[in-house]
């Protein structure tokens, strides 16, 4: 598989490391809350294209 690609990338926002969601295909940022998604294997790097992790139920105050 292409886990050794997926591995090099990095947030684009705060340049941390991804968390590979390979039941979803995404990527993503803990730090940022943020899931990058993957495209025909190919992942979307694209701040305007991740999705946000925030829950509807998570505390405001985190
Ligand atoms: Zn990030």
């Amino acid at each position: 598989m292409e886990t050794s690609l997926l591995k090099k990338l990095v947030c684009p926002v705060c340049k941390g490391a991804l968390a590979h969601d390979a039941a979803k295909q995404e990527l993503v940022c803990e730090h940022d809350r943020l899931a990058f998604p993957i495209q025909d294997g190919i992942p979307v790097m694209l701040q305007g294209e991740a999705r946000s992790l925030s829950e509807p139920d998570s505390p405001a105050n985190a």
